[in-house]
């Protein structure tokens, strides 16, 4: 690696960051993810739905067979999220189907109703190397000109000059 080599530290290992950290990859840039839990298996324990521009989104970034393993391992999504009251009266409701609105914005996608925690390990998959488990960002101050370094093998600091 020499200087000039595009090197983005990213802080977060959730969702966002792990897909962030495959298309930077997958656009030649190096990629330092830092996340402040120990290991992936937070217990995190439902699954979330993606809409079709979440789908693009992951089939943009992900190489095409990790993006295979998050739809195979989804399951098919319900029609909609109902908010109930306490009698269990719907007070609100929100359909989620594929509607003609999504298919004019977004061409290609579709929803996907996922495991977190399946989601998170296969964005995880194949970032060895690149992943710090253990490491804390600390955000010391933000300004146009702020640069991140790393201060420890587990610690990113983002610090300024201005
Ligand atoms: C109850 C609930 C239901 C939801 N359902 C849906 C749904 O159906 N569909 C949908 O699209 N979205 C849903 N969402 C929203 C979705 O969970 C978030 O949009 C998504 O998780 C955001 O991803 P993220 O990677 O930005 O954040 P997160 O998944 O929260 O990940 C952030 C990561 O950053 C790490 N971190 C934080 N601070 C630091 C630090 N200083 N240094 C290092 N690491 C740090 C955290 O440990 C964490 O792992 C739901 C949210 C909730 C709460």
């Amino acid at each position: 690696m020499s200087v000039s080599d595009p090197h983005v530290v990213i802080v977060g290992g959730g969702l966002a960051g792990p897909c962030l950290a495959h298309g930077l990859r997958r656009a030649g840039f190096l990629v330092s993810l830092y996340e402040r839990d120990e290991a992936v298996d937070r217990g995190q324990g439902y699954r979330i739905h993606i809409d079709p521009s979440g789908d693009r989104a992951l089939r943009a970034c992900l190489p095409p067979h990790l993006y295979e393993l998050c739809v195979a391992t989804s399951g098919v999504p319900g029609s909609g999220v109902s908010i109930l009251n306490g009698n269990l009266e719907v007070i609100h409701r929100i359909e989620v189907g594929a509607s003609a609105e999504d298919a004019s914005t977004d061409p290609g996608g579709h929803h996907l109703t996922v495991d977190r925690l399946t989601l998170r390990r296969v964005l995880l998959a194949e970032l060895d190397g690149s992943v710090h488990f253990g490491g804390r960002s600390r955000a010391t101050r933000t300004c146009p000109t702020a640069r991140s370094v790393r201060s420890s093998p587990t610690e990113v600091t983002r610090t300024a000059t201005c």
